[in-house]
């Protein structure tokens, strides 16, 4: 079978990684794709805003079925205009994409199936936003509605920063923002494949925002994961299937808008239980990266089955029992403006004992690799526990040759104290 893989990421290199293992494959395409993916599949330049470019493409190679990595085409309606040329697709359709398209659209859905998150109002002007934040304490969350690549969300801490979030969102566009209350907890990711119907949990991982060590410095896209989550037992997983995933899923179905795809549960393990922050309807990245470091089975069938509604009576996917952990490798200047063109070197001998570095924002030059982009590597290597997949990742990195490129030092760092205590 011909598969087309959509994005250019980490994320994407793994899935590439992993597809190119299955046996069911002829041949993989990738759109736009990165130096590290070309390894794996052919890449084509036409960017995923470009559905005719992609269909016509399609049509053209016997690609049967294309693999969604990033959520700006899903969300855009990338998968419905393929579906309707008869092509399958790994992701979600527009409407169902909502789930991280539209903030609202997730809150009056928990609202209505009574799902447990944090208690919200939505508002559309500054003097409505000005008036439901009266109704909050502090610290207190503002969200746009809308995708926002991470810059969404601001937590206040004083009326001030409150004031000066909500002027800012308000100040050269109308839109839409949901006030928040303030959860307390450790945040962890939870993976599920499901084809509408079916729901397969597909592993845990826990990501580091921040750019700095000890988790310091302004958000980023991501600077390093680790899978499994230990925080997130098996008995608080099976609670957020029972009281957040299906109830979700099954309301989707329920509107004529069912679920297909991976969904991202973002979740925050307070006193009371999980509740849900936030969904995304595709991989994390970098959580993808770990979770294809462990997974077993074959992706490319565990794809087909959920795009084609055929989950039902699988067991649950198997993944390594080992933890993988991944640290990005960033060029100087991120999340600001990165610095482009660095040279990189010694990714073979990074490798050499097992360890994978997938690429994000690179590019070749002269038929040598450079950076090019904020989130460049991501070394990525397991381990028997949390801290020995950290030693590995960083024995890894020690490899790398990247001059222009930084990364955090302490990534597990939460999960390792609590292995050494
Ligand atoms: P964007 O919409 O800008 O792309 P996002 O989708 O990543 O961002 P969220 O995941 O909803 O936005 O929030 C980002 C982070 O803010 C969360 O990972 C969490 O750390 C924090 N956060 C969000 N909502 C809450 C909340 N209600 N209580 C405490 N922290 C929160």
């Amino acid at each position: 079978m011909n598969v087309l893989l959509i994005g250019s990421g980490g994320r994407e290199h793994a899935l590439a990684w992993k597809l190119a293992q299955s046996p069911a494959l002829t041949k993989l395409y990738a759109a736009p794709g990165n130096p590290g993916i070309a390894h794996y599949a052919e890449c084509v330049d036409i960017q995923a805003n470009d559905h005719r470019g992609l269909i016509d493409f399609c049509l053209r190679n016997s690609v049967e079925f294309v693999v969604v990595g990033p959520e700006a085409p899903l969300v855009g309606g990338l998968s419905d205009n393929l579906r309707t040329m008869g092509i399958a697709v790994f992701g979600p359709g527009r409407d169902a994409a909502q789930l991280e398209g539209s903030k609202g659209f997730t809150k009056d859905l928990c609202r209505r199936e009574k799902i447990p998150t944090a208690g919200y109002v939505r508002v559309e002007s500054i003097d409505g936003a000005r008036a439901a934040l009266s109704d909050f304490g502090l610290p207190v969350v503002i969200k746009a509605d809308g995708l926002a690549a991470g810059k969404g969300v601001t937590i206040a801490f004083s009326p001030e920063e409150a004031e000066e979030a909500v002027a800012a969102l308000f100040s050269n566009r109308r839109g839409e923002a949901v006030i928040e209350e303030f959860l307390t907890g450790e945040e962890a990711s939870l993976f599920v494949l499901t084809d509408g119907t079916t729901i397969l949990p597909f592993g845990s991982a826990q990501d580091h925002k921040r750019v700095g060590d000890g988790d310091t410095g302004p958000n980023t896209g991501g600077m390093g994961a680790y899978s499994p989550a230990p925080v997130l037992s098996p008995a608080l997983e099976q609670q957020a299937i029972d009281e957040i995933i299906r109830p979700t899923v099954e309301a989707l179905a329920r509107i004529g808008s069912p679920y297909s795809g991976v969904l991202y549960c973002g979740l925050m393990l307070t006193k009371t239980g999980p509740k849900l922050i936030e969904y995304n309807v595709r991989f994390g990245d970098p959580e993808c990266q770990v979770l294809m470091m462990r997974l077993e089975d074959d992706l490319l069938d565990l794809m087909l089955a959920t795009a084609k509604g055929e989950l039902g009576g699988r067991a649950a996917p198997t993944f390594s029992s080992e933890t993988a952990l991944t640290v990005v490798m960033a060029a100087r200047g991120y999340p600001g403006t990165p610095e482009t063109g660095g040279a990189i070197a010694g990714i073979d001998a990074a490798e050499a004992n097992g360890a994978r570095v997938f690429q994000a924002g690179t590019a070749e030059a002269d038929g040598k690799l450079i950076a090019n982009g904020g989130r460049v590597l991501n070394v990525t290597a397991l381990g028997g526990s949390v801290a020995e997949a950290q030693r590995h990742a960083y024995a890894a990195i020690e490899r790398v040759d990247f001059p222009t490129g930084f990364c955090r030092s302490d990534i597990g760092w939460r999960e390792i104290e609590r292995e050494q205590a």
